[in-house]
């Protein structure tokens, strides 16, 4: 569309330079290296303005489910805006589009979860849960039940109450944490727990936060958050029995258990949620991405029957909410995504056929000098890079020589550059989450050209 412009590469370079402001961006290295204009993208390619094709490992960021192109959603929106381009959920005023979306949400979370509140991005959800924990709690009658816990290298966004929950070391710096929220360690098998059985790390990882109730005080917890795959902290896959352990603690000690299903959910690790994979049983759970495939920005929290019903109840007016919670056109988008998800099989390929492919075909590369772990569940992997397999050496130890970090940023830089592969590197866990209606052809494609990247990088 803005071709018109008769602009060059290096146009757009030098004016995003002069005027745009990246998320999460170093903007003097940016400026240094030139940064890339994606132009266009179909199925699970994308394109740039030299017109180099890049395989999406990452599905944009983990939110492109169905893939690239679809017309379907194209036509559910210009479909909505004709008909009602805008209209608040404000003020005693719906529209169809947001119930109708709240009632399919209602059928394929997991049981209980009947009511949603509409956001655009997941840090929003992620701050509707805060305020309406907090919230709850002073209905219940103990406004002192304010803290929630979270886990280092948990991510639930970027807002100021996103960040605090989050477990983010570099983010925490550029802020204050506040003391409503703690943090406990993750459960990182292959870093932290590796000289023990994964079953008996799962359950020493979970008491870590019943360690933290304790230490808090069971009366003044509101709430544990936590993704059911710790995504941008490296795809943490916690080990066997973890989160049994963890709702068994929350049960004890009466607290709120929060899913994050930001990434997990809409098929991602093969069920329509990463709580239906893992066994879990939410009180709430923030949803967003994959719930429009990232064509329009939307998010949910979905709340359980024994919380709504409090809400509802005693809460009287609950102050919050945004000008575009529900926003029609993006609800119209969700429901056709949902839709394509569910009649075109997508969600049951990916746990039957496409997500044991992919595992397989990522388990194969740990021979490789530089893999330590392999990790995946569904269409979410890592591949974790370590000086030193047999010690279990990880990069940024003691003992390395390489600080944390640099190799996976030169294997990523090599993947993008070189093989024509976007991957993302957190630390040096190189992250896999390609769109869901990937075949077995790309994924074999997309494999080769990591293994590529990795001997360019050994
Ligand atoms: N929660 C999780 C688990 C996420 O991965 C993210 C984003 O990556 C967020 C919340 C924040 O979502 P958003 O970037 O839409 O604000």
């Amino acid at each position: 569309i803005l071709s018109r412009f008769n602009r060059t590469t290096a146009d757009w370079q030098r004016l995003d330079a002069a005027h745009h402001l990246e998320p999460f961006t170093d903007y003097k290295e940016l400026h240094a290296e030139g940064v890339r204009v994606v132009t266009r993208a179909e199925g699970v390619w994308i394109e740039d303005s030299e017109g180099q094709r890049i395989l999406d490992g990452m599905a944009g960021l983990w939110c492109v489910n169905v893939g690239y192109g679809r017309r379907e959603l194209v036509e559910a929106a210009t479909a909505q805006m004709t008909q009602l381009p805008y209209y608040n959920t404000f003020f005693k005023s719906t529209h169809m589009p947001a119930v109708e979306l709240a009632r399919v949400l209602a059928d394929i979370t997991p049981e209980g979860l009947n009511h949603a509140f509409f956001n655009s991005s997941g840090s929003e959800a992620n701050d509707t849960v805060c305020r309406m924990i907090w919230h709850y709690w002073d209905c219940m009658g103990k406004p002192w039940r304010k803290t929630i816990i979270s886990r280092t290298n948990g991510y639930h966004g970027s807002t100021v109450a996103a960040t605090n929950l989050g477990g983010m070391r570099m983010m925490h710096k550029q802020n204050r944490v506040w003391p409503e929220f703690q943090h406990i360690e993750q459960p990182y098998w292959y870093h932290l727990g590796h000289d023990m059985e994964p079953e008996a790390f799962a359950l020493k990882a979970a008491g870590w936060l019943e360690e933290k109730i304790l230490e808090v005080g069971p009366d003044n917890v509101a709430a544990f958050i936590a993704e059911p795959i710790q995504g941008a902290g490296g795809v943490i896959v916690p080990p066997p029995g973890y989160w049994a352990e963890i709702q068994r603690i929350c049960h004890k000690y009466g607290v709120l258990l929060v899913a994050d299903e930001v990434i997990c959910g809409f098929g991602r690790t093969g069920n329509w949620f990463g709580s239906d994979t893992f066994g879990i049983a939410p009180d709430l759970m923030p949803m967003a991405k994959g719930m429009t495939s990232g064509y329009i920005p939307l998010s949910a929290v979905m709340v359980h029957d024994r919380v709504a019903e409090v809400l509802i109840d005693k809460g009287g007016e609950f102050f919050h909410g945004f000008t575009y919670s529900g926003h029609p056109v993006a609800c119209a988008v969700a429901l056709e995504n949902i839709r394509i998800l569910n009649d075109e099989g997508i969600v049951q390929q990916v746990g039957s056929d496409t997500g044991p492919y992919f595992e397989q075909s990522l388990k194969a590369l740990a021979d490789h000098p530089l893999v330590g772990e392999v990790r995946a569940v569904g269409l979410v992997g890592a591949v974790e890079l370590v000086e030193d397999k047999a010690r279990h050496l990880l990069f940024g130890d003691p003992g390395s020589s390489h600080k944390m970090g640099r190799v996976g940023f030169m294997c990523r830089d090599h993947a993008v550059k070189d093989c024509g592969l976007m991957v993302r590197a957190v630390r040096d866990a190189m992250i896999f989450s390609p769109p869901l209606v990937i075949t077995r052809a790309e994924i074999d494609d997309m494999m080769s050209r990591f293994k590529q990247a990795l001997d360019l990088t050994a």
